[in-house]
């Protein structure tokens, strides 16, 4: 095990002015932390984080973070808080190791391939910070080092999960080095008998061709030393995954891909990178196609390097990469490399003169933070902030969550539960009414946050609610609640239309039935049986003509009474839309007919199966009701001796006759107009609003419509459950002492 004064040492070699304390205190903490804990090799398990930290120091990474990455696993496996390490170590420490803690927990989540790339979009999300991702891939680097001695079943999901997303990661930071020793590991286990292959092969054909390898490296040292370009010439071992990928992907052979021997050539400045093309391909001829210049258009990670194959001196295909040094860590290290560079603010920017500045690649994409954070360095004069300032701001208009079953959703930042149901499917968002969010059950208009796990709970029964609309924040639930909305509304008018028919064919002696309107569909001039039924629900087809359209020979011969003179005597007899007669009371007189229940059109309020809707003054359970049509809007329900229906009175067509349908599953309020004379005193208005509160009613609005010095009279639209309540209501406001009157209006 790596000894406190040698963890030290490494640093101080690329660090001269170490923070030795820091490193110190990390070390003893984490070892004293960890204990006597081991890993499933034996080995003690502080080891870990020690070969963790190590293999950060060979990326020249900064104290803190080689402090995080001694600290790694103490919030999780030992009895450290974040607090203790706030403490300790500051609170920029303790955040970054909180930050590990975090995306420790995204390793128990079920992981398929298909949601590898969410699930590294994620993981920068979570991240937050770009040195909390490093220590995370080197943590993972050190797993996978050490991974025979787990117990085989967790070896090959834990291979999987490396070579779907810490792998990829660790290339799109630029980090190739990292990347693909993760992916040759991870191979081993994943397909170890194409591993095994593929590697032997390899060693066959590097043994075979040692002496050719020699002689290729020897031509090419003198070349550049013929043309005096001090470079470095190394020969480049293929590693077996990416050998293997290649035959997969290009269905090429075996033999096809290794007799290409490759070569790295690493020079002093960009110039001379140059100056050794010139050189090979003056004297070699060039492979067409296989030229590439990346350091004057470098790759959208950063990555910098001239790309090229040539027929080489034993007349071998030769594959060369010419980079500068500085590139060349660039190619290994990545972002990691970026924290190294004390030039990294050099006036040109461009990269020409030293090789180490990066170009700026005008296209957009994932890692546009990288070059982002790479300008902003470049302006400031501390080139050391780097990592400090390199705050993953990567998907930040994104949060990624998960079904119970650990699919991993991805939708726009702000999104709620609901977009969540529709992204996970239509049905689901339209039979949504309610969610739990990480196991506790949550508004449906909460922002979902980054990690959350959602499960919807759904009824059957549920029709979302327009007003979901304004809510979401996705496209897909916005037009999947615009159209179930529009259905709901049709399946109102349909089911009022066949009410409507059903009355008026039972008033005219006839039997009704939807297939009777399809002979006649061309004569009402619809397309099918659900159009006549909206229509007619709409108002937009009488129903008489629909009676008249199926039996031709049916003769109206009730008259219409003129509602008018009717209610001057005391009481009406009114015809309704459906041609039905029945008589209402007066306002003086009761009536003492039965109404005809069973024939009247059922109300159970606004939420109910029919488009309805209530009188301004409102209407009660309890209230004698009559309903008027409004064409274009269903039903609106009148108290019986509202004065307003005399604007109707000339318009009998519009009259239909509705009955309460109420049960004790009903949940739903209705609205009710009160008129309230309040004596002026202070706390007077707080009375009547405790009143209405402490009867189990709301006060949906409130206005004063007239203030003398001694009293205020105010209209108050209140939802009550029924008439009784209402009555109960009325009388207690009446008992008020700040009250001097309570009275219905129009009621
Ligand atoms: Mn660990």
């Amino acid at each position: 095990m790596m000894r406190q004064y040698e963890l030290v040492e490494r640093v101080q070699r690329y660090k001269s002015d170490v923070n030795e304390a820091l490193l110190n205190k990390a070390y003893v903490y984490a070892m004293q932390k960890h204990g006597h804990q081991k890993r499933a090799s034996g080995d003690p398990y502080f080891s870990h984080p020690l070969e963790v930290a190590a293999i950060l120091t060979d990326m020249h990474m900064d104290e803190a973070t080689i402090a995080t990455a001694l600290l790694h696993d103490t919030i999780e496996d030992t009895t450290a808080t974040r607090a203790e390490i706030d403490e300790l170590f500051g609170p920029e420490m303790g955040k970054l190791v909180e930050g590990l803690t975090k995306l420790k927990k995204l390793d128990l989540v079920s992981k398929k391939a298909e949601q590898a790339e969410n699930l590294r979009k994620l993981l920068l999300a979570i991240s937050e910070d770009v040195r909390v991702l490093l220590v995370k891939l080197a943590d993972r680097l050190h797993n996978m080092r050490t991974l025979d001695h787990m117990p085989e079943a967790k070896r090959l999901r834990i291979a999987e999960e490396t070579m779907d997303i810490y792998a990829p990661l660790a290339g799109r930071m630029g980090m190739q080095g990292m990347r693909e020793e993760l992916e040759d590991i991870a191979f081993r286990y994943v397909n170890p008998e194409a591993y095994r292959t593929v590697t032997e092969r390899l060693a066959e054909i590097f043994q075979r061709n040692k002496g050719v390898l020699a002689e290729i490296e020897k031509s090419l040292s003198a070349l550049f030393e013929k043309y005096t370009i001090h470079a470095t010439v190394t020969s480049r071992q293929k590693k077996a995954w990416s050998v293997f990928r290649k035959m997969e992907a290009k269905a090429l052979s075996f033999e096809q891909l290794s007799d290409i021997f490759g070569f790295r050539v690493v020079v002093d400045t960009v110039e001379d990178c140059y100056r050794a093309l010139g050189a090979i391909h003056t004297t070699w001829s060039m492979v067409p196609g296989r030229f590439k210049d990346y350091i004057s258009t470098p790759k959208q990670n950063d990555y910098r390097s001239i790309h090229t194959t040539i027929v080489g001196p034993s007349r071998q295909r030769v594959e060369l990469q010419i980079r500068t040094h500085e590139m060349n860590k660039i190619a290994e290290y990545g972002v990691a490399a970026h924290s190294v560079y004390k030039d990294f603010g050099s006036k040109e920017g461009n990269g020409k003169t030293n090789g180490v500045a990066p170009t700026i690649s005008k296209d957009t994409n994932a890692y546009a933070w990288l070059r982002r954070t790479i300008e902003q360095l470049s302006e400031g004069d501390n080139p050391e902030d780097f990592l400090e300032n390199t705050k993953l701001e990567l998907f930040q208009d994104q949060v990624f969550c998960f079904t119970p079953k650990g699919m991993l959703i991805a939708l726009p930042r702000g999104a709620t539960p609901i977009d969540f149901a529709y992204a996970v499917h239509t049905d689901v968002g339209d039979s949504c009414v309610g969610a739990k969010v990480n196991g506790r059950i949550m508004p449906l208009m909460t922002e979902l946050k980054n990690g959350d796990e959602v499960e919807i709970i759904r009824s059957k029964a549920q029709v979302p609610p327009a007003a979901w609309e304004s809510v979401v924040v996705t496209g897909k639930a916005r037009s999947a609640i615009r159209r179930a909305t529009k259905n709901a509304i049709r399946k109102q008018y349909s089911g009022l239309g066949t009410r409507i028919l059903e009355r008026a064919f039972e008033r005219g002696g006839k039997r009704f039935s939807k297939e009777s309107l399809k002979p006649v569909l061309h004569r009402l001039a619809r397309k099918d049986i659900e159009d006549v039924l909206t229509a007619v629900g709409r108002g937009e087809i009488a129903s008489s003509d629909v009676l008249k359209a199926v039996f031709p020979d049916y003769k109206d011969e009730r008259v219409t009474v003129a509602p008018k003179q009717q209610r001057e005597e005391g009481w009406s007899r009114i015809r309704n839309a459906a041609g039905m007669l029945f008589q209402i009371p007066g306002r003086s007189r009761r009536d003492k007919t039965k109404r005809p229940e069973d024939s009247a059109v059922p109300i159970r309020g606004v939420r109910g199966d029919l488009p309805v809707r209530f009188a301004p003054e409102g209407a009660v359970p309890g209230d004698r009701i009559v309903g008027i049509m409004q064409p274009g809007s269903g039903i609106t329900v009148y108290p019986i001796q509202s004065p307003s229906l005399t604007a109707f009175d000339d318009q009998p067509e519009r009259w239909i006759d509705v009955r309460w349908d109420i049960d004790e599953n009903n949940k739903e309020r209705f609205p009710a107009r009160v008129s309230v004379t309040a004596i002026n005193a202070p706390g007077s208005l707080a009375d009547i609003a405790q009143v209405v509160a402490s009867n189990d009613a709301n006060i949906h609005t409130l206005s004063m419509i007239r203030t003398a010095p001694d009293f205020t009279e105010m209209l108050l639209d209140l939802e009550v459950w029924d008439l009784k309540h209402l009555n109960r209501l009325l009388s207690q406001l009446k008992e008020n002492s700040s009250v001097s009157d309570a009275k219905r209006v129009n009621g």
